[in-house]
């Protein structure tokens, strides 16, 4: 059953502001700037810019140990880096490789999430996805049978993952693209909660996480969710401690002969998921989980997605389709102010 809602006019900021006092750039390419109350930090990781923003006494700590978190897990799971354990277990010919906990437990979330979302999210794309040049920059467009025969090296069946050890078979490669940037930002939360950090914001390349339900003036978080046809926000999303995280085509992709190819890969085509929607946010607890879906819906396409979050309870949901029209959970509809004219209601 779906509603249509008359849309609140609002005119909120969704950027994150950054203090301007002094910065600091270490040899890890971070960056901590600091006045009385809050504390803002930056690192380059994931192939993404990332700020984090803590309130209180406690936040350059925070701050410090959370880049650390993020630059240590990238280092772990880089599908480039030649000494992460990813790289390792895609270039050992087929011969276990030893692997961390957080490797293993993400290993085991990706091929559950696999099952649970009917294929959807597929971590062993990467030989196709370097077809197309999306790791590298170089595209192209590969024809059909050099497509079919990269799709026969794909399947998380094939990964072998458990004990400390993991291996794919030769020609198989493992790729946590969709899932990394989720998974380092609960540990960077984790993180700045150790240090007794009760307050802060955590952007991840456009991936939000907040600790703590409120700023220290017991006000809420507010977000924005980019319009994926422009520069602009369809809305303003308030929220507790959660995680808010975006997939869309626009984040990569390339023209070519007039055509548009996005970075999302449906993984039975081996080709860009024309599934008609042109972004998705989940809003939850957890930010692997939330990346998970948000690839993955993106992928299913509006009544998969609708269908998959009326069997799941433990998220809420924004889609915007091909056309712009804007779908939003009955969860959050109430915390989400749109910028745009009308806005669809999805219900239980
Ligand atoms: P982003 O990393 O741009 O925020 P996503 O979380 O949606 O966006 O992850 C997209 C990345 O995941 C791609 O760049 C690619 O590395 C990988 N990928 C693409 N399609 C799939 C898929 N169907 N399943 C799993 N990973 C995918
Ligand atoms: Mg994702």
């Amino acid at each position: 059953m779906k509603k249509k809602i008359i849309a609140r006019a609002i005119v909120v900021s969704a950027l994150l502001m950054l203090n301007s006092c002094a910065a600091n750039t270490d040899k890890d390419n971070t960056e901590v700037i600091a006045d009385d109350k809050k504390t803002s930090g930056s690192v380059f990781a994931m192939d993404t810019y990332m700020t984090v923003t803590a309130y209180g006494d406690n936040g350059k700590k925070g701050i410090e140990a959370a880049q650390k978190e993020i630059t240590r897990l990238e280092k772990l799971w880089s599908v480039t880096d030649e000494n992460s354990e990813i790289y390792a277990i895609d270039h050992s010919g087929g011969a276990e490789v030893p692997i961390s906990t957080e490797t293993e437990e993400l290993l085991d979330f990706a091929i559950d999430m696999h099952s649970r979302t009917n294929g959807a999210l597929d971590i062993t794309l990467y030989p196709v996805l370097r077809a197309w040049g999306f790791t590298t920059g170089e595209y192209r467009v590969p024809d059909d049978d050099e497509i079919s025969s990269l799709l026969e090296c794909k399947g998380v069946d094939r990964i072998k993952a458990g004990d400390g050890k993991a291996s794919v078979p030769e020609n198989t490669e493992i790729d946590l693209g969709a899932i990394a940037k989720g998974s380092a930002g609960d540990a960077a939360a984790k993180a700045l909660k150790e240090q007794g950090v009760t307050s802060a914001l955590l952007d991840l390349g456009g991936n939000i996480q907040t600790v703590g339900d409120s700023k220290p003036d017991g006000t809420k978080w507010k977000v924005g969710i980019r319009d994926p046809f422009g520069e602009g926000s369809i809305g303003t999303l308030t929220i507790g401690e959660c995680a808010v995280i975006t997939s869309g085509g626009y984040e990569r992709f390339f023209e070519m002969d007039g055509l548009i190819y996005k970075h999302i890969l449906d993984p039975e085509t081996g080709r860009p998921a024309e599934s008609g929607l042109a972004s998705v946010t989940i809003i939850g607890n957890e930010g692997r989980m939330c990346d998970a879906l948000s690839t993955s819906l993106y992928v299913m396409g509006l009544d998969d997605a609708c269908g998959y979050w009326r069997e799941n309870h433990d998220f809420d949901m924004i889609l915007v389709n091909d056309k712009g029209v804007v779908y939003v959970t009955e969860g959050i509809s109430e915390s989400f102010s749109p910028n745009v004219d009308d806005v669809t209601v999805v219900e239980r």
